[in-house]
């Protein structure tokens, strides 16, 4: 089995987490005391990957709880959901980080550090051939965010071969007051572009706008929030967690959606979008599903990928859909959109079924694209980044635990020239990309029909064109 260890930091992260358990729970047909209860050979087929097989024929997540102060861990305690987790895969202190990233990175969460690392490592002997690890944090405050990345890069370090995959909640102003979140996330952005191998950007900005404007909640909560996030977090993971072919695990996800290494953070679609009160309401035809998927409304972040192109795509649908019906509107769906796609990858929109549908709904499904439209949500950070970054505002507070403020530049330029490479593609034709290697093309493929190569030798003509963009690059 490819195992998964789920790994959830700070308040968002376990919140967020919390709600993704109890989503996959339902969907295995485990219930709070981990005994199996489902009714499909399919529920179980697949269920080392989340979660471990204990004595009783109970099964336990896979999951490390980690905050710097107890509160969040008391209330997943409490909960129904409580008795699920193993109590010492949580691990906490009492300091908190108080909004402040280099609280979570370097004091106080380096003093946690060691601890989670070691159930880490007891969690990973325990796996058969661990695939990777998932992350759940927010960037804008100081755990989640600065102690999530330093997690991030000790995993890596110790596993560096391994997938890593976070989910990954972007601050936005019109859900949280506090004025460093810019800071927090800009240090940490730094990190997951060096660090993590696919981010699924979650976009409170985007959340509080589809929760306002499609699904009428006035002042959404983060239940109403996390609703939300759920169904990504569910909809992404369910090609890892039920048998089927295409995306099967994160290394085959990667493969399919990262041309360039560094662009790797994802935009991340959804429908049919629902309210938490109102699940079971809606019925949708296929095309109506196809059609919503890839409108911006349905994008769980604030960019518009009509402003931008994709590199690649992938639609995870759920329920019992003919393959055909499927392909159908996928067809017709990219013959309508083709100019969003970018011309220089071709079939670079996949899509995958999984018969089991998310609970409340009869079908469903996820997009997650690689879409140079992300740049926006980049450039609104940076530009709450630089107006304080400009005057210094708040540094002493980072300066104050022993943070070099070299890290500040560092981040904005990395962060920047992130921006840069998605708009260097997005602007990239078919003629700028193998202009010059079309006329060498002609001479090679002369030469390989006479030597009976013609495969082998078009391999090696990708290579050199993603060599050569890495070089423009520089
Ligand atoms: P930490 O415990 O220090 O990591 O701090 P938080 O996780 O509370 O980070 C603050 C950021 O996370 C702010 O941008 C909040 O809006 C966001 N946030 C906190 N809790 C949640 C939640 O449950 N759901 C969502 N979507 N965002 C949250």
């Amino acid at each position: 089995m490819r195992e998964i260890i789920h790994v959830q930091v700070g308040q968002c992260g376990n919140q967020i987490g919390w709600k993704f358990w109890e989503t996959i729970c339902q969907e295995h047909g485990i219930n709070p005391d981990g005994q199996y209860e489902g009714d499909n050979e399919l529920q179980l087929e697949r269920i080392g990957v989340y979660f471990t097989e204990a004595t009783g024929a109970r099964y336990v997540p896979r999951a490390v709880l980690v905050d710097l102060e107890q509160g969040v861990m008391d209330s997943i305690r409490g909960s129904k959901m409580g008795k699920l987790f193993k109590p010492d895969t949580m691990v906490y202190g009492q300091s908190g980080a108080g909004n402040n990233w280099a609280k979570g990175h370097y004091t106080e969460g380096a003093e946690l550090i060691e601890n989670v690392m070691e159930v880490i490592r007891k969690e990973s002997e325990n796996c058969d051939c661990l695939q990777g690890f998932q992350i759940s944090h927010s960037l804008g405050g100081g755990t989640g965010s600065g102690l999530g990345t330093l997690l991030l890069s000790r995993i890596r370090e110790e596993h560096p071969d391994r997938m890593i995959a976070t989910f990954s909640v972007v601050p936005s102003p019109k859900v949280s007051d506090t004025v460093v979140e810019p800071y927090n996330a800009t240090l940490s952005v730094h990190q997951l572009v060096e660090n993590a191998d696919e981010v699924m950007c979650i976009d409170n900005e985007a959340l509080y706008r589809i929760s306002t404007n499609t699904l009428n909640i006035p002042n959404p909560s983060y239940p109403d929030l996390n609703h939300l996030v759920s169904s990504v977090m569910s909809g992404i993971t369910s090609t890892l967690r039920f048998p089927g072919q295409l995306n099967s695990d994160l290394r085959k996800l990667a493969v399919n959606l990262i041309p360039f290494p560094r662009l790797h953070f994802f935009l991340i679609g959804f429908a049919p979008l629902t309210r938490r009160d109102a699940i079971g309401y809606t019925a949708l035809s296929v095309p109506e599903l196809t059609q919503q998927m890839f409108s911006p409304k349905n994008m769980m972040a604030a960019a518009d990928p009509s402003l931008g192109k994709y590199l690649t795509a992938s639609a995870m649908f759920r329920g019992r859909i003919p393959t055909k019906e499927i392909d159908d509107n996928m067809l017709s769906l990219q013959n309508k959109y083709q100019g969003q796609f970018i011309e220089w990858i071709p079939n670079n929109i996949k899509s995958t079924i999984c018969d089991i549908p998310p609970k409340g709904h009869k079908i469903s499904v996820t997009f997650i694209g690689n879409s140079t439209s992300i740049q926006e949500l980049f450039k609104r950070i940076e530009g709450q980044f630089t107006k304080m970054y400009r005057r210094r505002a708040f540094v002493h507070w980072y300066l104050g635990e022993g943070m070099d403020e070299s890290e500040f530049a560092e981040s904005q330029n990395n962060m920047k020239d992130l921006v840069k490479e998605y708009q260097q593609y997005q602007d990239a034709t078919l003629d700028d990309v193998f202009g010059e290697e079309d006329e060498q093309d002609e001479v090679d493929s002369q030469e390989e029909v006479q030597s009976g190569q013609e495969q082998v030798s078009g391999d090696d003509d990708d290579d050199a064109q993603v060599d050569d963009d890495g070089e423009d690059d520089d």
